[in-house]
């Protein structure tokens, strides 16, 4: 072989090898290039401008949602990331929700170059954790207040552009808090599941049910066709709510009470929506729980006006312008005054004398009735101390108690400190509560009355026959007297049924041992039948309207001196009551 044909075949081995090397370096090129196809995950070359220089398959999902399925620019807010990324030279993160969908997207800038890629990852899965633990609440698994408030903005939005309805519910359980406090956290974290079940049996798919906290749920109701669907809605969830639920082998009463307010209407955002249900609700328990109530604008004056009242009350009991007014008892068996009863008034600086029946609602709801009460009893206790050192007869002062002050905490303590530092015997005190408290919780009222009783204290029962009394507890009531409310004194004379009712009271009463009062007696023939039914005790204008603290003591000197001593000696010499009363006071 001669030289040169050897030279050639080794350049063409040597050809062969670079070309075959060349072949291998351009595929291992290609196959380098193929990273990015390969990629499940969205990767993406933006130029500095925004245009799109590459995008690999798994990208499209976001080209779509970009609306740049053919090349072409990002949104605007993405091309600032851009500049920003290349400018500051920084990887800068965003997140993106498309399609059902979260991606994290990575805007790396490349050195020496004026572009960016963007490396995207589908972190759905740790998003929907995450949502799970921020949006739901843990133990009914229910959207918790922060979704509730974004779905009520959604649906708001939509009612305010279509004009079509939507309604918020506000559910407050009546009893969970007696749950809570008497079977304990586990019972009472089985009834809010229960219930949340319940709930949610009530309503459409579209609708949303959620726990706002505690023991309030929120329930969002889309497209009622009018008022009337979101009343049956609101009966539906009453409904559902008040039959038992099975707790530890007992029946629990959970029972609930509904605000609701119904928007477009009255609401400019979901903050005025839920403030207006809220404003329905409590204007609502109370007095009616177990009940529905619906928000009206009206609502709003009614808040305000109370606060008013909330705040002069508040500087009144600073200044002193509350005054008690005592109006004096009968005993009609040893014609004596033997008592009287302490009845608040208020001096209003600008509106002058404001009768209870206007501030102590409000007070009862604001808790100004603590303090206020405190003051009344201090007053009336010192008071009547004030007489005895006087010189007069004993009589007894009675104080009401309204129903917050009874059942707040240190009600006991706070009557014997108030016993001791004015140093009034308590035999000398007496404590009125309403019938319809005493039975609410009856048990509850009988231990707290005990507790009363045991520094020496009398208890009577206010306004009765007006509520609900379940007979065989009155007797357990370490109570003294049992006051018969005016309603049935008015007609004691004409209507039957009044005169059966306030002898039976009186019958009973004496059989339990206690002494009977009546309210409100305004006249002679009234006073008559009621000493005809051994009644012991009568009050009303009939014997005196209740009297500032200077005219009672007035009235109680000459009454014991005059009037008193003659109906005594008159009666010991067997002559008639019929008149003497009515003679007597219109001499006073
Ligand atoms: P109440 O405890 O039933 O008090 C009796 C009310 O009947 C008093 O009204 C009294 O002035 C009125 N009254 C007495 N005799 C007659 C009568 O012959 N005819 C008529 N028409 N009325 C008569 P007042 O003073 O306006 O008190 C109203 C209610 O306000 C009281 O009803 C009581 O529930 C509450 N209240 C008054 N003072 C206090 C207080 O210091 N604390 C609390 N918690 N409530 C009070
Ligand atoms: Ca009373
Ligand atoms: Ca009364």
């Amino acid at each position: 072989m001669s030289g040169s044909l050897k030279n050639l075949i080794a350049a063409n081995e040597a050809l062969k090898t670079e070309i075959s090397q060349r072949v291998s370096d351009l595929e291992h090129t290609r196959s380098i290039a193929r990273i990015s196809e390969e990629n499940p995950n969205p990767v993406l070359r933006i130029s500095s401008a925004g245009e799109i220089l590459y995008a690999n398959k798994p990208s499209h999902i976001l080209l779509a949602y970009w609306h740049a399925e053919d090349g072409g620019c990002l949104p605007e807010d993405w091309c600032a990331s851009v500049a920003e990324s290349l400018r500051a030279k920084k990887t800068e993160e965003r997140e993106l929700r498309c399609a059902g969908r979260w991606f994290s997207l990575t805007l790396q800038p490349v050195v020496d170059s004026d572009y960016v890629n963007i490396y995207g990852r589908d972190i759905t899965e740790r998003k929907e954790a995450e949502d799970q633990i921020v949006n739901y609440d843990d133990l009914t698994g229910l959207p918790n207040r922060a979704l509730f408030q974004d779905r009520l903005n959604q649906v708001l939005n939509l009612a305010q552009r279509s004009g079509k309805l939507a309604a918020v519910h506000l559910v407050d359980l009546d009893h969970f808090k007696e749950v809570n406090e008497t079977m304990g956290r586990e019972a009472g974290d089985q009834l809010l599941q229960g219930i949340s079940g319940r709930l949610l049996e009530c309503v459409r798919t579209s609708d949303t049910v959620a726990r706002l906290g505690g023991d309030e749920f929120g329930i969002i109701q889309v497209e009622p066709a009018d008022t009337d669907g979101v009343s049956v809605m609101a009966q539906k969830l009453l409904k559902c709510l008040k039959d038992p639920f099975e707790i530890d082998g007992r029946k629990v009463y959970s029972g609930a009470s509904i605000g609701i307010t119904v928007f477009p209407d009255d609401a400019k955002d979901s903050e005025d929506v839920l403030r207006n249900a809220d404003l329905a609700l409590h204007n609502g328990k109370g007095d009616d729980r177990g009940s529905y109530r619906f928000y009206v604008a009206q609502m709003n004056e009614e808040i305000q006006r109370r606060r008013s009242i909330e705040d002069d009350m508040r500087e009144s009991l600073e200044n002193g312008d509350f005054v008690l007014y005592y109006q004096p008892k009968l005993n009609i068996n040893s014609n004596r005054i033997t008592g009287m009863e302490a009845l608040v008034r208020w001096n209003h600086p600008e509106n002058g004398f404001m009768s209870p029946a206007d501030f102590i609602p409000v007070a009862e709801r604001s808790k100004l009735i603590i303090p206020l009460g405190e003051w009344v009893l201090q007053e009336a206790c010192s008071y009547n101390k004030g007489l005895l050192d006087a010189g007069l007869d004993p009589v007894k002062v009675a104080v009401n108690l309204s129903p917050v002050q009874f059942r707040s905490e240190g009600i006991v303590n706070s009557v014997k400190s108030i016993l001791d530092e004015t140093g009034l015997d308590p035999n000398l005190l007496e404590l009125e509560i309403t019938e319809s408290l005493a039975m609410q919780n009856a048990d509850m009222s009988i231990e707290l009355c005990g507790a009363l009783a045991d520094h020496g204290v009398s208890l009577s029962i206010d306004d009765f026959g007006t509520g609900y009394s379940s007979l065989s507890y009155l007797k357990k009531f370490p109570v003294q007297r049992i006051k018969i409310d005016k309603s049935f004194v008015d007609d004691i004379n004409s209507d039957e049924s009044s005169g059966v009712i306030a002898r039976a009271v009186t019958t009973l009463g004496h059989a339990f041992d206690m002494e009977i009062t009546a309210e409100g007696v305004e006249t002679e023939d009234q006073f008559c039948c009621l000493r005809a039914m051994d009644c012991d005790e009568i009050q009303g204008y009939y014997f005196s309207r209740p009297l500032p603290a200077s005219e009672l003591e007035a009235f109680l000197r000459i009454f014991e001196d005059t009037w008193g001593l003659k109906l005594r000696q008159e009666r010991r010499q067997g002559s008639s009551d019929r008149r003497n009363v009515t003679r007597l006071r219109s001499t006073i």
